[in-house]
């Protein structure tokens, strides 16, 4: 009895130990009981999914969980709390330990309010209420396994910075020679009558460039390249 298949395949008790159980005029049972053996503490019980251990108790006049551990399991992207009571002893497990499917979490037994040695499952939407466990014990007898969680989405890369007003990206031809026609208004009025915007690759643009590259001194380099952009200052 460790697989975890075999453990949930068997032992289902569906003669009052069923979810909607009746247990007084005003309470229903709101789990469902598991039970392999009548001797407590001799069958071990293995998580129905996998997930994170989220609180536990021990006997106490409060509940009637008596020894329990409640493991938070993500199935189908919700988010779903399952109590294991009546332990014998209390579980090993850490509060936010992380817990695989089928590890052993609890044995059954006869600790708090029942009436013979069993596992009682509860299934609890987390923010929300209980659903009968038993299509989950049904599917996991089937085989079904918790899927892995999810990755975390990738971190997505910073955006860019806004481009400064000067800023010319490459191959951007338009704003490119606009920012050369600024820049020479602006540092060299020499040219600035004559340098009208009249278009990306205009003539009198480039006429104008290239007498500032004459006389700047620069090699001809395109009519707007690297050393009189770098001259520009752009
Ligand atoms: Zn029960």
């Amino acid at each position: 009895m460790s697989a975890v298949t075999d453990f949930y395949g068997s032992g289902v008790n569906l003669n009052g130990g069923q979810f909607g159980a009746y247990r007084t005029p005003t309470r229903r049972h709101r789990g469902q009981d598991i039970s392999h053996s009548s001797k407590p503490g001799t069958v071990a019980v293995p998580a129905l999914h996998a997930g994170r251990v989220i609180s536990k108790t021990v006997p106490g006049p409060t509940h009637g969980f008596g020894y329990s551990i409640v493991i938070r399991s993500v199935l189908d992207g919700m988010e779903f709390d399952f109590r294991y009571a009546h332990g014998p002893w209390a579980s090993q497990q850490a509060i936010g330990e992380e817990i695989p499917q089928g590890k052993i979490i609890l044995h059954e037994g006869n600790s708090g309010a029942t009436s013979g040695s069993c596992v009682h499952i509860e299934q609890q939407r987390v923010g929300g209420g209980f659903l009968d466990p038993l299509g989950e014990i049904r599917s996991v007898a089937a085989g079904r396994l918790t899927a892995p969680a999810p990755k975390p989405a990738p971190t997505p890369a910073p955006a860019p910075a806004p481009a400064a007003v000067r800023s010319v990206r490459k191959g951007d031809k338009g704003a490119l020679v606009s920012a050369v026609q600024a820049r020479l208004k602006r540092d060299y009025p020499l040219y600035a009558s004559r340098l009208v915007v009249d278009g990306e690759f205009g003539s009198k643009t480039d006429a104008a460039v290239r007498e500032f590259q004459r006389r700047a001194g620069l090699t001809v380099d395109g009519i707007a390249g690297p050393k009189t952009l770098a001259r520009l200052g752009l």
